[in-house]
C-alpha cells in the first residue's frame, strides 16, 4: 500500500479522500491556491503544499506545479477527486511518466470517454443501447436537417468534448437549426476548447439513472447499483438517490449485465459511471464518467462500501476485495447538494460563515469543507456540502432528510438549502414522480 498519496482537489472532495487515506494509514499531501490557506483540506491533511494564485489554472489546474509538489514531498500517488483534472487524460499520463501513481483509469481509457462522439462508437460497439442520434461529429447545418428528417424532432445539440451540462441546444425546428447549429460550434469551442458538435433524440419526459462500476488490473469487474439522478437544474444534478425505485428487478438485471461487460471489454479499471436516460422502460447511454463522482455517497450508503478505499486499493495494485455476491443493498439513500446560491436567483453568494450547525442523528452524514469563520470564495464551484441521509426505505429517508435539513444551520452566505426544502416538500417528490425536467417546472412556477 503506498504510504504517502496527494490531493489535487479542493473542498468537501479533498476532505473525503483525506478520511480514506487516513484510514488506510496512509499519509496526505492537500495542494492550495493562496486563497485557500486556511481551507479545511489544508488542516486535515499532514502536509500541504501552495501550487499557485487564486485562479484555477494557475493553481488546481497547474500541472507542472502539481506534479512538482507531488515529488518533493515524495507522495507515491495523486488521488484527482471529481472536476479540475480528474478527467485529463494529458494529466493521467504526465503523471505516470514521472513514476507517480494516478488513481483513476487508465489514459485511454479517459481520452476515449472524455470524447462524446468516441464514447457513443465505444459502447455501441461494446453492445450498449444508445440516444438514437449522430454516427459522428456533425459537419453541416445540412448534417442536422438530415438527421432531423430521419429521426424526428426534438434533437439536442451536444459538445463531444462537453461537460458540467454546458452549451447544449435543444433543436425544435428547421428555425431552431439555422438558429443554434453555428452558436453551438463557437461555444465548444469557446468552453471545450473544440468545437466538434454531435446531435441527439431530445427525450420527453426520460429519468437520468445511473450506474457505478468498479474494476481491478485483474480483469474483475462488479457493479454498485444505481442512483436516480433526475432532480437537475440546467443540466446539472441538484439532488440523487439510490435505488432507483422505477426499476424492477429484470430491467436492472439485464441493463447491469449489458454495462458490466461492456467495462470488462474494453478492459477498463477502477470506477466509472454509465450515465444513461430511462424512459418507457428503455434505457439510452448518454456518456461514461471515469472518475468519481459527487454523488457516490449515496452507493455507500446503501452498499457499506468505501469507494474511495476501493479506488486507492486498486489503484495500489489490489484485488477487489469482494465478489458481486458479497455486494447486498440495504435501504435508502438520498444526498442535496448544498450550494452558496441564493435558493431563488441562483446567484453565486461567497461570503464568510457566521454561523455553522450540522444536523447529525442515525443515518445522517455529511461531506463538507464548511466551519465557522471560513470565507466562501468565488473562484470555485459552488458545491460547499452535501447532506446525505439514509433509511430503510424510501419513506424513511425522506423524512429522515426533513428533520436533517430543518436542523442545518448556514448563516452568513446564501445557500440552496431552501430550494432542497421546497423540493422534499412537494407532492412529486414525496411519490417519487419526477423525470429530468421536473425541478425546471417547479423553478419557473416558483418565479412567476
Ligand atoms: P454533461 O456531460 O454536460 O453533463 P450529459 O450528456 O451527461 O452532459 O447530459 C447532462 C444532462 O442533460 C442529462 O442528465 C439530461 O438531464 C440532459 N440530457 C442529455 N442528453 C439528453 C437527451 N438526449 N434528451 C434529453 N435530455 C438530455
Amino acid at each position: 500500500m503506498f504510504k504517502k498519496v496527494l490531493i489535487a482537489n479542493r473542498g468537501e472532495i479533498a476532505l473525503r479522500i483525506i478520511r480514506s487515506c487516513h484510514e488506510l494509514g496512509i499519509k496526505t499531501v492537500a495542494i492550495h491556491s493562496t486563497v485557500d490557506s486556511d481551507a479545511m483540506h489544508v488542516r486535515l491533511s499532514d502536509e500541504s503544499v501552495c501550487v499557485g494564485p487564486p485562479q484555477a489554472e494557475k493553481s488546481y489546474l497547474n500541472i507542472p506545479a502539481i506534479v512538482t509538489a507531488a515529488e518533493i514531498s515524495g507522495a507515491e500517488a495523486i488521488h484527482p477527486g471529481y472536476g479540475f483534472l480528474s478527467e485529463n487524460a494529458k494529466f493521467a499520463e504526465i503523471v505516470e511518466a514521472h513514476g507517480i501513481v494516478f488513481i483513476g483509469p487508465k489514459p485511454e481509457h479517459i481520452h476515449t470517454m472524455g470524447d462524446k462522439v468516441s464514447a457513443r462508437n465505444a459502447m455501441k460497439e461494446a453492445g450498449v443501447p444508445l440516444v438514437p442520434g449522430s454516427q459522428g461529429p456533425l459537419s453541416s447545418e445540412n448534417d442536422l436537417l438530415k438527421l432531423a428528417k430521419k429521426i424526428g424532432f426534438p434533437l439536442i445539440i451536444k459538445a463531444s468534448a462537453g461537460g458540467g451540462g454546458k452549451g447544449m441546444k435543444i433543436i425544435n425546428n428547421e428555425v431552431d437549426i439555422k438558429k443554434y447549429y453555428n452558436l453551438a460550434k463557437y461555444e465548444a469551442k469557446v468552453n471545450f476548447g473544440n468545437d466538434t458538435i454531435y446531435a441527439e433524440k431530445f427525450l420527453k419526459k426520460p429519468k437520468h439513472i445511473e450506474f457505478q462500476i468498479f474494476a481491478d488490473n485483474y480483469g474483475n469487474v462488479i457493479h454498485l447499483g444505481e442512483r436516480d439522478c433526475s432532480i437537475q437544474r440546467r443540466h446539472q444534478k441538484i439532488l440523487e438517490e439510490a435505488p432507483a425505485n422505477i426499476l424492477n428487478k429484470k430491467e436492472r438485471e439485464s441493463i447491469l449485465h449489458i454495462v458490466v461487460n461492456a467495462i470488462k471489454n474494453i478492459g477498463y479499471r477502477g470506477a466509472g459511471t454509465f450515465e444513461m436516460l430511462y424512459e418507457e422502460g428503455k434505457f439510452y447511454f448518454i456518456e461514461m464518467n471515469t472518475r468519481l463522482q459527487v454523488e457516490h455517497p449515496v452507493t455507500e450508503m446503501i452498499t457499506g462500501i468505501d469507494i474511495v478505499t476501493e479506488q486507492i486499493k486498486v489503484a495500489a495494485g489490489e484485488k477487489i476485495s469482494f465478489t458481486q455476491q458479497d455486494v447486498t443493498f440495504f435501504g435508502h439513500a438520498i444526498e442535496c447538494r448544498i450550494n452558496a446560491e441564493n435558493s431563488l436567483t441562483f446567484n453565486p453568494s461567497p461570503g464568510e460563515i457566521k454561523t455553522y450547525h450540522v444536523p447529525g442523528g442515525i443515518g445522517v452524514r455529511i461531506d463538507s469543507a464548511l466551519y465557522q469563520g471560513y470565507k466562501v470564495v468565488p473562484h470555485y464551484d459552488s458545491l460547499v456540502a452535501k447532506l446525505i441521509v439514509h433509511g430503510t426505505d424510501r419513506k424513511q429517508a425522506v423524512s429522515r432528510l426533513k428533520r436533517a435539513l430543518k436542523e442545518y444551520i448556514i448563516e452568513g452566505i446564501e445557500t440552496t438549502l431552501e430550494l432542497h426544502d421546497i423540493i422534499i416538500n412537494s407532492d412529486d417528490f414525496i411519490n417519487y414522480n419526477y423525470d429530468i425536467h421536473w425541478l425546471e417546472k417547479l423553478i419557473t412556477s416558483r418565479s412567476k
